[in-house]
C-alpha cells in the first residue's frame, strides 16, 4: 500500500466526517474540529554519549480544548510522524468526550529509536523534549502520559523538568508517574485491564461464556502483556502473543507471566519454548475468537480484513484498524470495540491520579480500580445501545456519543470573539 492509503491523519479525518453526516453537524463545528488547535515542533539537540550532538525533531499536537486541559501521551518512535501525533491527538478528544473526562485531546511524539540510546541519551531527550514545549504543557493547560517506547521513568523525568523551571514540584503536569512522585495505584495497568473489562463486556454481550475463549493479542508492552494476563486469569485461552520481533503461537494456549519472563531474559517473545514462531501478519489471521491487536496504528487494512478469522475485535492500540477494514470487517458481521473506547482505562486513571495530585490525597487500588471498571462500563452500555438503536457500528457508535458531546460544549461556549 502506498503512503496516502495508510495516513492515520486522513482516517481519522475520514472518521469525524462519516460520524457529522450521521450527526448533522454543524457546518462551523465539522469544520473547526478538522483541524487541530495547536501544532508545534521543536528540534532536540542532544549530546550523545559519543560526544557528538544529533539533533532530534518532535511535536505536541493540542487538538481540542473546550471540555478542559488537553490529555494525551508522549511517543518515542523511529516512524513518528506530525500527521500520526495528529491523529493520535484528534483520537484523545474523542476518547476523553466518550468517557466523560474533562479533557480535550493531545499527543506528543520524538522521531528516534530509543531501542539504540542509552539511559543518560534518553533523560537528556526527554528533558530537552520537555523544555522546549514547556509554555504549552502544565496541569491546567495539558498533561502528557506515557505512550509507545515511554514509561513512569520518562514521565519523572519530564515533571522533574518542569517542576525545576518553576522552582517547585508540579506533579499534576504529567500522569503514568512512579507511586513515589504521586503516581496512582493501578495507572501501569489500567489500560490493559480496561481492554480486559471489554473483552470480557463483548463475549458477555454474545452470550457467551469467557472460559476458553482463544484470544491473539499482537504487541507485548504495557497495553498487551497486562491485558493478556488478565484474561488469562479470567480463564480466557491466550493463544498468540507478539512483539516488534515477531509472534508465537500455541493452539493449547500460552502462560503470559513466562512469556514475559522470557522476554525479560531475552528481549523478545519469540524463541519461546512450546510455541510456533508466527510473524505479526498471521497472527492476525489466526483462528481465534478474540483479536487484540495492542502495537500500532494500520495493522487491519484493506489487504488483510477479509481474511480474518476472529469474531471480535478489540481495539488495545490506536487506530489499528482503517476505515475500508472497518466497512470490510462490518460486512463479515465481524464485532469490533473501537480504540476509544478499549483502551480508554489509560487516560480515565490518569485522569484519577490527576485528581490526587491536584488533591494530594490518594486512593487505595481498590477505589482507582473500581472506578475504572464503572466508568468503563457506563461507557461501554452507552456505546453498545446506540449501537443497536441506530443500527451502527460500534466505532461509529461510540464517535457519535463523542462528537456530539464536544460539539454541545462548542455551541454552549460560542465562538470566541
Ligand atoms: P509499549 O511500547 O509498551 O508496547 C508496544 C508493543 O508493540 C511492544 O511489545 C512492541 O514490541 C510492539 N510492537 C511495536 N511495533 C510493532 C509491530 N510493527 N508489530 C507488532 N508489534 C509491534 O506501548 P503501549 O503503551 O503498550 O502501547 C501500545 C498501543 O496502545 C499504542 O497504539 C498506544 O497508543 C496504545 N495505548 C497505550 C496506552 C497506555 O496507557 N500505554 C493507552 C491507550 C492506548
Amino acid at each position: 500500500m502506498n503512503k496516502s492509503e495508510t495516513n492515520a491523519w486522513d482516517f481519522a479525518r475520514q472518521q469525524l466526517d462519516n460520524a457529522a453526516e450521521k450527526l448533522n453537524l454543524d457546518p462551523w463545528i465539522h469544520k473547526r474540529l478538522r483541524q487541530a488547535r495547536r501544532e508545534l515542533t521543536v528540534s532536540i539537540p542532544i549530546k550523545m554519549d559519543s560526544g557528538e550532538v544529533e539533533v532530534f525533531t518532535g511535536y505536541r499536537v493540542q487538538h481540542s480544548l473546550t471540555l478542559g486541559p488537553t490529555k494525551g501521551g508522549i511517543r518515542y518512535h523511529p516512524q513518528v510522524t506530525l500527521d500520526e501525533v495528529k491523529a493520535l491527538a484528534m483520537w484523545m478528544s474523542w476518547k476523553c468526550a466518550l468517557v466523560e473526562l474533562p479533557y480535550g485531546g493531545a499527543k506528543g511524539g520524538v522521531i528516534c529509536n530509543p531501542k539504540e540510546m542509552s539511559l543518560g541519551e534518553l533523560e537528556r531527550l526527554t528533558r530537552r523534549y520537555t523544555s522546549e514545549i514547556i509554555d504549552i504543557i502544565g496541569p491546567e493547560k495539558d498533561i502528557p502520559a506515557p505512550d509507545v517506547n515511554t514509561n513512569p521513568q520518562v514521565m519523572a523525568w519530564t515533571m522533574d523538568t518542569f517542576s525545576m523551571n518553576r522552582g517547585y514540584s508540579v506533579p499534576g503536569v504529567v500522569t503514568g508517574k512512579p507511586l513515589v512522585i504521586g503516581g496512582s495505584k493501578g495507572r501501569n495497568e489500567a489500560t490493559g485491564r480496561g481492554v480486559s473489562f471489554s473483552v470480557l463486556n463483548i463475549i458477555r454481550h454474545l452470550g457467551m461464556s469467557p472460559k476458553g475463549m482463544r484470544v491473539a493479542t499482537q504487541g507485548f508492552g504495557n497495553v498487551g502483556s497486562v491485558a493478556a494476563e488478565i484474561l488469562c486469569a479470567e480463564g480466557l485461552n491466550i493463544v498468540a502473543l507478539s512483539d516488534s520481533k515477531g509472534g508465537i503461537y500455541n493452539p493449547k494456549g500460552l502462560d503470559p507471566h513466562r512469556v514475559l519472563a522470557h522476554k525479560k531474559e531475552s528481549g523478545s517473545v519469540i524463541e519461546f519454548k512450546g510455541a510456533d514462531f508466527v510473524t505479526n501478519e498471521e497472527l492476525l489471521l489466526l483462528d481465534c475468537d478474540v483479536l487484540i491487536p495492542a502495537a500500532l496504528e494500520n495493522q487491519i487494512t484493506r489487504v488483510n480484513a477479509d481474511k480474518i478469522q476472529a469474531r471480535t475485535i478489540v481495539e488495545g492500540a490506536n487506530g489499528p484498524t482503517t476505515p475500508d477494514a472497518d466497512e470490510i470487517l462490518e460486512g463479515k458481521g465481524v464485532l469490533l470495540v473501537p480504540d476509544v473506547l478499549a483502551n480508554a482505562g489509560g487516560v480515565i486513571v490518569s485522569y484519577l491520579e490527576w485528581v490526587q495530585a491536584m488533591e494530594r490525597y490518594f486512593w487505595e487500588k481498590e477505589e482507582v480500580n473500581q472506578k475504572l471498571e464503572s466508568i468503563l462500563n457506563r461507557s461501554f452500555n452507552q456505546v453498545l445501545q446506540l449501537s443497536l438503536e441506530k443500527k451502527v457500528s460500534m466505532r461509529m457508535a461510540a464517535l457519535m456519543i463523542a462528537i456530539d458531546r464536544v460539539a454541545e460544549a462548542m455551541k454552549i461556549r460560542g465562538l470566541y470573539p
